[in-house]
């Protein structure tokens, strides 16, 4: 019984939705099943007690609640979600309206205007919950006062009319604070995660990609390769000498040096390539769809603004250089020997005299 109700809530749902939509679809789901039964149910006992307007009007509330839900279900668009929320709360609206008319059960109909303002709330959000309870106080204030000579069947004094409208009120005006302060801790909520996402991803000197993001990066390129016949090349740069910087001015005039090697990097690149801090004082390139021969091209003049470029720590400036091992990657290697490789060939580089870009070559 508790899995068939999990189960019938849990309809529509999908785990590429955002957490919103699904929250809103199992909503959907839970409301409509709560109004198709209780709407059923009273319109029976109408029936049976032949008030007929009353158990038409409660009969076609479920129906319109079931099939709010079947919309939402079958067709699974945004379209559709939004047919299906428009329609049940036009149908909650409309329905307790013809409460408020005709008095429902003994005049106790108007005690359901309470579940409106929630209801509308939780379906349309904030701004547009806001809009349509205004709407709907407008039309009930209209019926109390204006039309109701001509409208209203049931007889209500001018005190419960009054304090009806004033309680609904302060209802709608609690169920609007507390979905604005939930939509509110949601964003926050979103927002954080995204920070966190980015923080996890980021290295905080340079700001570039970190060897996780590279990672994440390499795979996403690397499962690109193996779909369609294409490569891509990888390229690790290490500063030359580096430590003699650290040893000289000190770490923190290094630490700026590593901003300035990734700034001088990053502005070059082209706007598809990916410039990541893989280590210490080594660097990432990442080049999709490029050849290893192509990536060098790109590299060696790299090399060359990095060499020419005069780097300012206190009141000198130095020249530094960099080392790069570049490699190609296709799906005849695994990403972890292109790794390997573009290390060797690092190395090869650092070897064969420093300040140049060696290309991986399997001797
Ligand atoms: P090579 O040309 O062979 O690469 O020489 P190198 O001195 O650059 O190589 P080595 O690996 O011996 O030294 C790297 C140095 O980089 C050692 C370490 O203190 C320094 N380093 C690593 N990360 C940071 C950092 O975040 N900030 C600073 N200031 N220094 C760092
Ligand atoms: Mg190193
Ligand atoms: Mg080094």
């Amino acid at each position: 019984m508790i899995s068939l109700l999990k189960i019938y809530i849990t309809s529509g749902v999908k785990h590429h939705y955002k957490d919103e939509t699904n929250r809103r679809i199992m909503v959907v789901n839970l409301f409509s099943a709560v109004g198709v039964i209780i709407t059923f149910f009273l319109g029976i006992r109408a029936l049976i007690g032949l008030e007929f307007p009353l158990a038409a009007i409660l009969l076609t509330a479920s129906a319109v609640f079931a099939l709010s839900q079947r919309i939402q279900i079958q067709f699974g668009t945004r379209r559709s979600r939004t047919v299906s929320i428009t329609l049940l709360i036009t149908c909650l609206m409309v329905l307790m309206f013809l409460l408020l008319i005709t008095g429902g059960k003994d005049n106790t109909g108007p005690l359901w205007i309470y579940l409106v303002p929630p209801v509308t709330m939780f379906f349309a959000g904030f701004t547009r919950g806001l809009l349509a309870l205004l709407l709907f106080t407008i039309a009930c204030t209209l019926l109390f006062f204006v039309f109701d000579e001509s409208l209203l069947i049931a007889p209500y004094t001018y005190a419960f009319k009054s304090r009806l409208l004033y309680s609904f009120l302060t209802v709608t005006f609690l169920s609007a604070f507390y979905e604005y302060s939930r939509q509110k801790s949601y964003d926050i909520a979103l927002d954080l995660s995204e920070q966190f996402e980015q923080q996890a991803n980021h290295d905080h000197l340079t700001k570039l990609v970190n060897r996780r993001g590279a990672q994440t990066a390499l795979e996403r390129e690397y499962a690109r390769v193996q779909r369609g016949d294409k490569r891509f090349s990888i390229a690790i740069a290490d500063i030359d000498r580096f430590k003699s910087i650290n040893d000289t001015y000190g770490h923190e005039a290094g630490d700026d040096v590593l901003r300035k090697v990734s700034l001088i990097f990053s502005e070059r690149l082209r706007k598809q390539d990916i410039l990541a801090r893989w280590g210490g004082e080594e660097f990432m390139f990442i080049f999709p769809e490029t050849t290893a021969a192509e990536a060098t091209q790109v590299l060696e003049e790299l090399r060359e603004i990095l060499s020419f470029s005069p780097i300012a720590i206190e009141d000198s400036e130095i020249h530094i250089t960099s080392s790069f091992g570049v490699c190609e990657v296709t799906s005849a290697v695994s990403l972890a020997d292109g790794i390997r490789r573009a290390d060797i060939s690092l190395y090869r580089a650092k070897e064969s005299g420093r300040n140049r870009v060696t290309v991986f070559t399997a001797s």
